[in-house]
């Protein structure tokens, strides 16, 4: 490994001045240390911000809740509140990585992560997202895992994180210091498409930290959950997967919030999907008819024309299980 410098921030202001030159913020470590080591990142300095106060969950005044940059996806997932009133998170998040991985990986980190196209991850291969303008070693190459929507003639790697796909399904904002101030944007404007900028992954300035994910308030009662399809049922990430969360009251479905992983370069909402649900009433006709919208602008690359019929069945089972919760 080459040298690098390493600063503990005792305040978010400290951390965000001791970033501005090139440093990287690092807290559980489980993706950038690996990045490091394979030399595919070579910040020169890490910015250590595992001291900093953004360890808490808790409820907003307006019926949401807040969790702290810092919460441990073990932590998210065990929390009463999100197991009991949002389950899509906590199943999103349990079925994310090693339990090892999880007790170390933070909230904020893990919609950070990087794609784990392997190219991007091969030093000698080109990757316009690790170096931009060398190419695309995936779009000729093995593409069976990239993805079919959202895709550039740049890049067409997928999104790893599966909490990020239950996040924006619930309409998450992510909470943001810099050193002008504080804003919010929501999760799903937050993380980029890649255009012809692959190496722009996020909208987070230079001057600035994640400080925490709001949840919003759902509508009630609220039914929720995220299955994930893979090669193999666990450390390994998703194929497809589909966070599901839909409101009915008085047998029709007054809410549908649904959201794609393992597809997109970012995670996937399918407004199309939703738009067929709502006003409906649940039936086994009405989730198969709807999940036919799940793949609407897909663009297959050689090796992964399965995953369009994979999609809709993915969103189609999906939705049977969620419409089936009391
Ligand atoms: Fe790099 Fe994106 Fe191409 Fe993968 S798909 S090689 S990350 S540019």
């Amino acid at each position: 490994m080459y040298p690098f410098e390493y600063l503990r921030a005792e305040s978010p202001r400290a951390a965000i001045a001791a970033a501005q030159n090139g440093g990287r913020f690092i807290a559980g470590g489980t993706t950038l240390v690996d990045l490091m080591r394979e030399e595919v990142e070579r910040p020169g300095a890490l910015v250590d911000i595992s001291d900093l106060p953004l360890r808490r969950i808790r409820p907003t005044p307006s019926g949401g809740l807040l969790i702290g940059a810092l919460v441990t996806m073990s932590e998210a997932a065990a929390d009463r509140r999100v197991r009991n009133e949002i389950p899509v998170v906590s199943e999103a998040l349990e079925l994310s990585a090693s339990a090892q991985l999880r007790n170390m990986a933070t909230i904020g980190g893990n919609i950070m992560q990087r794609t784990r196209c392997t190219y991007f991850r091969d030093v000698s291969a080109a990757c316009n997202k690790r170096d931009p303008g060398s190419g695309c070693a995936a779009l000729e190459g093995y593409n069976r895992t990239h993805a079919i929507l959202g895709g550039s003639s740049s890049c067409v790697a997928t999104h790893p994180s599966d909490l990020a796909v239950a996040l924006v399904a619930l309409d998450a904002i992510v909470h943001l210091q810099g050193s002008r101030g504080r804003r919010v944007v929501t999760l799903e404007d937050f993380l980029l498409r890649p255009g012809r900028h692959p190496e722009r992954e996020h909208d987070l300035g230079e001057d600035e930290l994640i400080t925490g994910i709001e949840i919003p308030a759902q509508p009630k009662p609220l039914r929720s959950g995220y299955l994930k399809v893979r090669d193999r049922q666990s450390y390994e990430f998703a194929l497809t997967s589909a966070a599901v969360a839909l409101s009915v009251r008085g047998g029709v479905i007054e809410s549908a919030k649904v959201a794609a992983g393992g597809v997109g370069t970012v995670p996937w909402r399918l407004r199309g999907v939703e738009k067929a649900l709502v006003g409906r009433r649940p039936s086994d006709e009405l989730w198969r008819t709807a999940a036919a919208h799940a793949a609407e602008g897909a663009e297959p690359l050689s090796d992964n024309e399965f995953k369009v019929d994979l999609l809709q069945r993915t969103v189609e089972r999906q939705l049977r299980v969620v419409g089936g919760r009391r």
